[in-house]
């Protein structure tokens, strides 16, 4: 950390180089945002990380109309990156939500839920019984239970995705700082403390950690 050598002023700090942060950097780089820099107290996309692995599930099979909506237009992005990277940054192959018929919501919601959810932003989906799953999958669920198949859902590649908002965000001459901690946010100043005694004032903070 001491030899890394950090600007007193930058227009955009960002805490935190994991998806949140890094996204958000690339984005702002491909707005032609310059001296925009993130700053990430480990190694970017490492272990302990929410970030770290191949892949997410993304889908727009959501109880919630609200998160329903957004996945939609998250989705809308994911296809303009992948547009413009060399990457593949998602695997489309369908996801199955299956379980209980009940409509008590759980964190992940519940089958009539969402299939009400569904029904209204017209979301293809199949409605499946134990037996089609059984059938489909090699899974055996309780004969009660039943499914929703939501085709166009699947995985986000999620270190493909790093790699590419990496590339983005260098290639436009942006700065990503590793093995930078933030100690405290002093926003009387508008600066963040690092560790190691160092200082960098902001015109905009982005808290992603
Ligand atoms: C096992 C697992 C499975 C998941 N599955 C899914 C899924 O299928 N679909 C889905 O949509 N979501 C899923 N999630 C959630 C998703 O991965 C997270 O919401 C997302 O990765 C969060 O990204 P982030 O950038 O906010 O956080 P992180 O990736 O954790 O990044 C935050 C970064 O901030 C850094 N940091 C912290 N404090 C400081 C500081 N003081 N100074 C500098 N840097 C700091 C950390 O080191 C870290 O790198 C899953 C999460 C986990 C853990």
């Amino acid at each position: 950390m001491n030899n890394i050598n950090i600007p007193e002023n930058v227009d955009v700090a960002i805490i935190g180089g994991g998806m949140a942060g890094l996204s958000a950097a690339a984005s702002l780089s491909q707005m032609g945002v310059k001296n925009v820099a993130v700053f990430e107290s480990e190694k970017l996309a490492h272990c302990d990380g929410s970030s770290f692995g191949e892949s997410r599930m993304y889908r727009e099979m959501y109880s919630d109309p609200v998160l329903c909506k957004l996945a939609k237009e998250s989705n809308k992005l994911w296809a303009e990156q992948e547009s413009v990277s060399k990457y593949s940054l998602r695997k489309e192959h369908g996801l199955l939500f299956y379980g209980e018929s009940w409509d008590e919501e759980t964190i992940e919601g519940s089958i009539p839920g969402a299939q009400k959810v569904m029904d209204e932003q017209n979301i293809p989906y199949e409605f499946l019984t134990s037996e089609k799953i059984s059938e489909r999958f090699p899974i055996k669920p309780k004969d009660h239970f039943v499914g929703l198949f939501e085709p166009s859902a699947g995985a986000i590649l999620s270190n493909k995705a790093i790699e590419n908002w990496i590339q983005i965000i260098r290639n436009n001459g942006n700065q990503i700082y590793e093995g930078c901690r933030i100690k405290r946010i002093d926003d009387k100043n508008d600066s963040l403390e690092i560790i190691g005694n160092q200082s960098v004032s902001f015109d905009q903070l982005i808290v992603a950690s």
